[in-house]
């Protein structure tokens, strides 16, 4: 019944025909998708993610506007301001946000090849056909990747080379704030919190564009624009104190225009009026943050005298408790992430972070949703905070003493003590956590020997507090080293950079104390600090040397693997700049390059900071009481407490009743959401106690399946790895960009779904819980596939009775029609679920099954006509490829010793036929290893079969597999098609209890 014509490939008439291979491989991929496939990680690239918003390009819309981040996918991805400017444009009708973010060298080298442009990711439009460009400035080291996203976008790079038909180049984002290297490529600068006027100003461009108005005009009305800096209407001089280029004045153009003398940062007063969107393109490449992070503050009360987003970010705004939870609930569950953070610049000195997330845990344990909690500080984590985030799978925390000594921290103003930080560690290792990460910054100002010891002492005496606690596994202690950079609108923006003959002196003492003390030691790039340096205190001088370092080919300058510092070296001699005016002490009276960009801080306020500074003198956090380290936490004690909140008058004017009374509101609020959750969790134990007991299954029957958890504490996790499972087979289709994805972003895509479809999964039993799922043998990139599959282990109601051998073919038929129905309706675009079945207890896992694939190829009428007329005397014979030579990691190297390699792949062809009319080839590969079989022929790529076959080389976009084969007594058989086989066949193809204990206990290890 299942037995093929070994001389024919015999394909399912149900599924694979010659007509349906077409709308796998025609569905629209990319226009790049010829080489895509060439380059790495190609998901970087193709969009089409879920969530991704394509809007209409009618006539109701003025302004089109493309988001080009300097940075890769997966960096941009993970940026919050992205994904508030995505939502906020595409939530107005008539205008359009779509995204871009810098192509990776290899796939530079392509298009410059091909003469071809960046393009975006939701319509592919070449960057030049947009209206506006919007460049997000995060760090100084992106600057040459602007450049790269413009040159590559088909914009001119200087703006005076631009004519009106060119887009208009925004940026935005901290180093907006000194943006004068980035003058003669930026048209505007938007300085400060882009939601209140970014609209506006696109609708104004948008529409003056579409009216046919000069360039300058466009400009000269953006200019009247709040937050909004047209560099070209403003001259500059050099400064005799600072020898740095300054803003001077206005230009005739910029007075005509009505451009401000100086532009005044903007801010949006209340957050609450702009929702934190839940929704947003979930990443198919991983993204450096995977997670649906919610900012939960913006600004921050401690005035840390080294950080810029201190200042540049003031006042303190909170958003509504309740709203938070919300946006984190709907983004976790829309997109189906397995982890979750709330954001803030100091996340422990939000006024309501206790019992916000004590209200938000029980919400993601139910939902078995990890929550990461960034910057800490080492005080505000008591332990009931501690055990709930602990609850959620959480390993290891990080905080930020940032100094070594106490003094130190005193010049920083850093509000933590040595008592705070060894009672956090006390506390964290108590809870059985494994890791704890201290961030430290050196070279800060009067740092003496003594300051850069102390850093190695403090995670000597941290690692200490676990050993006196006597714990069976020392925790990892790591100390991150970055080095400090003095940054503009901060009080240390006078103070000099540390050399780097010295930074290098301090990294080696650091180096020997850490191995002396058996410490992780991370440091940051000196040489990478000390450009940021000159960027962020740097004139328009600095301007030709960046374009002198971007053509002679710095790209990703904050990428180890690309900097060069020889190459920056070479580009400021070029230009004939000294680096030492950027690095050295700024007199205290000089004009500086960024003064004319007004933060709203009154004058003199640095400048005193920094006088206190020098003093050790320190600024008590500012919207607290004096001397106070936490918020309270209950409405209670809020309302009792009536000490006054610390204000410096700093500028900002913030109004200090008003605080109070926002907290007290937050407060309340989430009193009232805990109450509604008590009321809740007591109808559910109600509701479980009237259910009574279940059916009781006899326990020898689940033997050898439900092994306990290595997981020791009560988490999330242990129990999902406890739980009867149903094993589960999901077959599904590939297509269109979702064969672009590489097989570890499949791995994560699957229990995205799950997860989006309400489907728990069961968890693997070790310390690091994942998952339980295996996947059939990886696909190439580009390939398409009709028939994958993924065998995941489920939390269905009534597993146990499964478990148990209760259930019968028919009840696992009727439940896996339920859960293809539920899969379907969330599975992500391109993937499309074809099957499910729930295998019965004891059956053999697919690693054990798959044996050979089938695959179609599209090579064409022509090239198949001609195949078809020598295809039997080619099999006939061995069928030779060259394996050519391939690139790794470390260089150039061949597949086997230095030498290109020769193999036969006729062994591995069981069969292959040519269907003319539809240009097809088909053939079925073997993939079943004989034992003790080596090789690389157990390795044949499809591409490989048919450049033997055909002569020619076949890209991978062009080859679907068509489906995945088990052999059976010696016979192919489709996966899809083994459950009645097995029924037939009956406990032939089953393991006993004892053998399937040893296969699972593996393949949890
Ligand atoms: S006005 Fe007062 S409370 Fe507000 S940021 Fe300035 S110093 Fe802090």
């Amino acid at each position: 019944m299942f037995s093929p014509d070994p001389t024919r490939i015999a394909p399912s008439p149900q599924v694979h025909g010659p007509s349906d291979l077409q709308p796998l491989l025609a569905s629209p991929v990319h226009p790049y998708a010829e080489f895509l496939g060439k380059v790495a990680k190609p998901g970087r690239y193709i969009g089409g993610e879920e969530q991704q918003r394509v809007k209409p390009q009618g006539d109701g819309i003025v302004c089109r506007f493309v988001l080009a981040f300097p940075d890769l996918y997966e960096v941009g991805m993970s940026h919050l301001g992205t994904r508030i400017l995505y939502n906020l444009i595409n939530n107005a009708d008539d205008l359009v946000c779509e995204r871009a973010f810098s192509p990776w060298i290899d796939l530079e080298a392509e298009l410059r090849a091909r003469g071809l442009p960046l393009v975006s990711l939701e319509t592919f439009t070449p960057l030049r056909e947009f209206d506006v460009v919007g460049v997000s400035l995060q760090y100084e080291l992106c600057y040459t990747n602007v450049l790269q996203n413009l040159d590559l976008g088909g914009i001119p790079l200087r703006t005076r080379d631009r004519g009106d038909r060119d887009p208009i180049v925004i940026a935005g984002g901290p180093t907006a704030t000194h943006p004068e290297p980035l003058t003669p490529f930026v048209d505007i600068f938007l300085v400060g919190e882009a939601e209140e006027v970014l609209p506006g100003l696109l609708r104004t461009i948008g529409r003056m564009r579409r009216e046919g108005a000069p360039r300058m005009e466009i400009l000269a009305a953006a200019s009247r624009v709040a937050g909004v800096y047209v560099p070209v209407f403003y001259y500059v001089e050099r400064d005799e104190r600072s020898e740095l280029l300054v803003v001077a004045g206005r230009t005739p153009e910029g007075i005509a225009a009505g451009a401000p003398e100086r532009v005044t940062r903007v801010w949006v007063r209340n957050l609450d009026d702009y929702p934190f969107p839940s929704e947003f393109p979930v990443p198919y490449a991983e993204a450096i943050f995977d997670r649906a992070a919610v900012e939960i503050t913006r600004g921050c009360t401690e005035g840390c005298r080294f950080c810029q987003a201190g200042i540049i970010y003031r006042p303190v705004r909170e958003r509504d408790p309740k709203a938070i939870i919300e946006a984190v609930l709907k983004g976790v569950d829309a997109a189906g992430f397995a982890e979750t953070s709330l954001t803030a610049l100091s996340t422990a000195d939000v006024s309501c972070i206790d019992p916000l997330i004590k209200e938000l845990v029980p919400e993601l344990k139910r939902r078995k949703v990890k929550l990461g909690v960034a910057s800490l500080r080492a005080y505000g984590l008591n332990d009931s905070l501690l055990d709930e985030i602990k609850s959620v799978g959480i390993n290891g925390l990080t905080f930020a003493p940032e100094a070594g000594t106490q003094r130190m921290r005193d010049v920083i103003n850093k509000n933590v003590s040595d008592e705070d930080i060894l009672n956090s560690a006390r506390r964290i290792f108590e809870r059985g956590y494994e890791r704890i990460k201290m961030y430290f910054i050196m070279g800060l100002p009067t740092e003496t020997e003594a300051d850069v010891i102390g850093i190695a002492e403090t995670g000597r005496r941290v690692r200490e507090v676990a050993r006196q606690i006597g714990l069976p596994r020392m925790p990892s202690v790591t100390v991150s080293v970055s080095q400090h950079v003095p940054k503009p609108h901060t009080p240390f923006q006078w103070a000099a950079m540390e050399s780097l003959p010295d930074l290098y002196g301090k990294v080696k003492m650091l180096r020997e104390l850490a191995k002396r003390y058996r410490l992780e030691l991370k440091t940051h790039n000196q040489q990478e600090s000390w450009l940021e340096c000159l960027f962020g205190r740097g004139d328009r001088d600095m301007a030709d040397v960046l374009e002198n370092a971007y053509m002679a080919g710095a790209r990703f300058e904050g990428w180890r693997e690309c900097f060069s510092f020889d190459r920056w070296l070479k580009a400021l001699a070029d230009a004939g700049v000294d680096p030492n005016k950027f690095t050295r002490t700024l007199p205290l009276d000089a004009r500086l390059p960024w003064d004319h960009i007004d933060i709203g801080l009154e004058p003199g306020f640095l400048a005193e900071e920094y006088r206190k500074a020098l003093k050790s003198r320190v600024s008590p956090p500012c919207g607290k009481p004096f001397g106070a380290k936490v918020h309270a936490t209950s409405t209670a004690e809020a309302e009792a407490d009536a000490r006054r909140l610390v204000c410096y008058d700093c500028g900002i004017a913030c109004d200090m009743s008003e605080m109070k009374q926002n907290r007290l509101v937050a407060l309340r609020g989430l009193g009232e959401l805990k109450g509604q959750r008590h009321g809740r969790e007591r109808l559910e134990t109600d509701a479980a106690e009237a259910a009574g007991p279940g059916a009781l299954i006899p326990t020898e029957r689940l033997r050898g399946r439900l092994n306990p958890s290595r997981h020791a504490d009560d988490s999330a996790f242990k129990a999902a790895a406890e739980s009867p499972f149903c094993r589960v087979r999901v077959f599904f289709s590939k297509s269109g960009p979702m064969c672009f994805m590489g097989h570890l972003d499949l791995m994560r895509v699957i229990p995205r779904m799950l997860r989006r479809a309400g489907v728990e999964t069961a968890f693997s039993r070790g310390f690091t819980p994942v998952p339980r799922m295996s996947f059939g043998p990886a696909l190439a990139l580009g390939v398409a596939a009709r028939e994958e599959v993924a065998e995941l282990d489920l939390l269905l109601p009534g597993a146990a009775e499964d478990m148990a051998g209760l259930w019968s073919d028919e009840r696992r038929a009727a439940e896996a029609v339920a859960l293809h129905e539920r899969l379907a309706s969330v599975a992500p675009p391109g993937l499309a679920i074809v099957g499910v079945r729930i295998v019965a207890p004891g059956e053999r896992r697919i690693g054990e099954l798959i044996a050979g694939a089938d695959y179609s190829v599209a090579i064409g009428t022509e090239q198949a006509t001609e195949l078809g007329k020598v295809l039997q005397q080619r099999l006939a014979g061995p069928l030779p490829i060259e394996r050519a030579a391939k690139a790794s990691k470390r260089g150039l190297k061949r597949a086997t010793d230095g030498e290109a390699q020769v193999i036969d792949v006729r062994p591995r062809v069981v069969a292959a036929e040519v269907d003319v009319a539809a240009g097809i080839l088909r053939f079925r590969l073997d993939m079943f290893q004989e034992p003790g079989e080596e090789g690389a022929s157990k390795g044949v790529r499809p591409r490989e079969v048919v450049q033997a076959l055909c002569g020619a080389p076949v890209a991978d976009h062009r080859v679907c597999r068509d489906r995945l084969l088990a052999k059976i007594e010696g016979e192919y058989v489709g996966l899809r098609e083994l459950g009645p086989i097995f029924n037939a066949m009956g406990e032939r193809w089953r393991r006993d209890a004892s053998t399937t204990e040893a296969v699972e206990a593996k393949h949890d290890a």
